[in-house]
């Protein structure tokens, strides 16, 4: 998954590069410097009193020694004093100048604290906003796998509005949902829905394409008569081949449709070779998200690989609200879905 958000010890991760939110003099400090000197042993500081120290929103690399990484990627990131004196320049040249630095040593994977929203004082929504605009543009023509961890449950935050508003649309389709099954208690686990009905009369993106001697055939003429092949060659298109065919209805490229899906290139090849691949419920989302499906398109696609949108699942709800709202940017609806503990979009 090419930009992923979790909550974790930086310390405890398994990846090619851990980015150290380190001061100037690269010897040691406290918060998320302190626990990656603690962790990776005496060794690391030796090694860091060769560098020289490091400049504000610069990036210097030394072993991982004890953690386990290749390197760890130390930079420091601004001091906050009001964010008129270049803070925010500082801190993006240190995820950038951080990523170079990755890549140039063979990284394919790498995880950034929230740099300067500790002791540094850099405003947490800020500060999380602009680590994701970099790995965004970095990942516009790089592959990496780059990992912002949240330490503390609460330096997450997304709007209030945004928040209330998704809150607000999971209760009231749970409140619906009760009444729908109050009033319906012998017809069982009744679907609420008010999107339209599964056999809607719209014509559907994905109606099969028939041969002329299948056209007018009966179902249940073929029901009776079909052997095991038949049912074979009468399957829907895949959703291999659904995915395939709505990229390029769409006019996109392979790459745009994967990189808007937060999908890796090697995901997609694997999807692209095989006919009857089953992704994860929350690739096909992502497919739907970065092909801007409207909900009904969303339903068909993920039934092709035999999931459904559900009105009682927090996951589902929150993709149905983005995608209600015309919401189609995979970093923000990963934002909602971190926020409220679910699986993020491309999460493999
Ligand atoms: P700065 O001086 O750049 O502000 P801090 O270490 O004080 O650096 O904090 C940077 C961020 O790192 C904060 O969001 C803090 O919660 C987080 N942090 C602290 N310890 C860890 C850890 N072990 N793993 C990941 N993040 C951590």
């Amino acid at each position: 998954m090419p930009f992923s958000l979790v909550r974790a010890d930086i310390t405890k991760l398994t990846v090619d590069a851990i980015v150290n939110a380190a001061n100037t003099s690269l010897l040691g400090g406290g918060g998320v410097d302190g626990a990656i000197h603690r962790a990776a042993g005496a060794e690391l500081l030796e090694e860091c009193r060769l560098l020289g120290g490091c400049e504000t929103g610069q990036a210097k690399a030394t072993k991982g020694y004890r953690l386990n990484c290749k390197h760890i990627i130390h930079t420091v990131g601004p001091i906050w004093h009001g964010g008129e004196n270049g803070e925010r320049e500082q801190l993006q040249s240190c995820y950038r100048n951080s990523l170079v630095l990755a890549e140039s040593l063979g990284c394919t994977s790498i995880a950034f604290p929230l740099i300067s929203a500790g002791v540094y004082g850099y405003p947490k929504a800020e500060a999380i906003a602009i680590a994701e605009d970099e790995a965004r543009k970095f990942l516009e023509d790089h592959d990496m796998d780059i990992t912002l961890v949240i330490f503390d449950k609460d330096s997450f935050e997304i709007s209030a509005q945004r928040y209330e508003d998704i809150r607000q649309y999971i209760d009231d389709a749970y409140a619906k949902l009760r009444d729908d099954s109050d009033r319906r208690p012998l017809m069982g686990a009744a679907v609420m829905n008010d999107e339209a009905p599964a056999k809607s009369k719209k014509k559907s993106i994905f109606s099969r394409r028939k041969s002329p001697e299948a056209a007018g055939s009966v179902p249940c003429e073929i029901a009776e008569e079909a052997s095991a092949e038949d049912y074979f060659s009468m399957r829907d298109e895949s959703f291999s081949q659904s995915l395939l065919r709505l990229i390029d209805e769409r006019g996109m490229t392979d790459v745009e449709a994967y990189k808007r899906a937060n999908i890796d290139r090697k995901l997609f090849s694997k999807i692209r070779s095989d006919v009857h691949y089953k992704p994860k419920k929350q690739t096909a989302v992502a497919f739907a998200v970065a092909l801007k499906l409207n909900i009904r398109e969303t339903e068909e696609l993920l039934s092709k690989a035999g999931y459904a949108l559900s009105n009682s699942l927090d996951f589902d709800l929150i993709i149905r609200y983005h995608i209600a709202h015309g919401i189609y940017d995979i970093f923000e609806i990963n934002e909602a879905l971190f926020k409220f503990d679910q699986t993020l979009l491309g999460q493999n």
